[in-house]
């Protein structure tokens, strides 16, 4: 943005915190969709599309679904199906303890041939496990339920909720993939992008900060940097360009040669 202009009158307007940016659709009914690209004024950046600055974390997350406060943290690009995993798991575990809680007492109860009040009054920590799972068991499975539905909309919890502002016809989703499945396997099993937190901290092995490390290196390390985990990137010589600087290749091209 340019810097502002000390003479300038001190209740103009900012310039633009708003700008598009233009997302190729997945869907063949629209080959491309602009989305609302913003400036965070907290982290001077612009956020990618999908990001949105969470106050509690104080941070701009990429492809913000929501800010968790059972887990405390934001629930994001690189974690969601972490989040998706858990509250499977949970929903799965839930319903475990509630049909191996049941069938104790039930087996127990054809075994004695005692009747079921009297099955749980010998059986009571598990009886007390199946009104603990009746209880416990609704909520990450409604949740599971929920994220289901938003991945398969490919829209995250945010988007899903903001969308209602609009009337029906003015809803659009410029991240689905067309159907379902797809859109199942496209949140589930991308790639997870390397973070951007202590992007400057020191380089460790395996360190995924600047892409994952994917099978084995396919070029050797420089002899100085052997053994000690290698420099932050792996960074080759360019030869220097035989005129200097040349500027961009389109800029190049368009410039007439003598
Ligand atoms: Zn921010
Ligand atoms: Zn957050």
């Amino acid at each position: 943005m340019p810097p502002h202009d000390e003479n300038e009158d001190p209740l103009t307007l900012g310039p633009s915190m708003n700008d598009w940016t233009m997302i190729k659709s997945a869907q063949s009914s629209a080959a491309a969709m602009e989305v609302p690209t913003k400036y965070c004024k907290t982290c001077n950046i612009w956020r990618p599309p999908r990001g949105h600055h969470c106050r509690i974390c104080d941070n701009c997350i990429e492809t913000q679904d929501h800010h968790c406060v059972w887990l405390n943290n934001c629930v994001g690009r690189r974690n969601y199906r972490y989040f998706f995993t858990f509250v499977t798991a949970s929903t799965l575990l839930g319903l475990y303890l509630l049909g191996s809680s049941l069938a104790q007492i039930i087996v127990y109860m054809d075994q004695q041939n005692i009747s079921f009040g009297e099955a749980i009054d010998h059986f009571r920590v598990p009886f007390a496990m199946v009104i603990y799972g009746v209880l416990a068991t609704p909520y990450p499975a409604a949740l599971m339920g929920y994220h289901l539905f938003l991945m398969g909309r490919g829209e995250t919890t945010r988007e899903y909720l903001n969308s209602h502002k609009f009337l029906k016809k003015d809803r659009h989703r410029p991240f689905t993939q067309g159907n379902l499945i797809k859109n199942w396997f496209v949140v589930l099993c991308r790639p997870r992008p390397p973070t951007y937190l202590n992007f400057k901290r020191k380089y460790e092995d395996g360190d995924q900060r600047l892409g994952e490390k994917k099978g084995k290196r396919t070029a050797p390390l420089k002899k100085e940097f052997q053994g000690t985990g290698g420099p932050a990137m792996e960074m080759q010589n360019v030869p220097a360009a035989e005129r200097g600087f040349q500027g961009p290749s389109t800029l190049r091209a368009m410039t007439p040669r003598p």
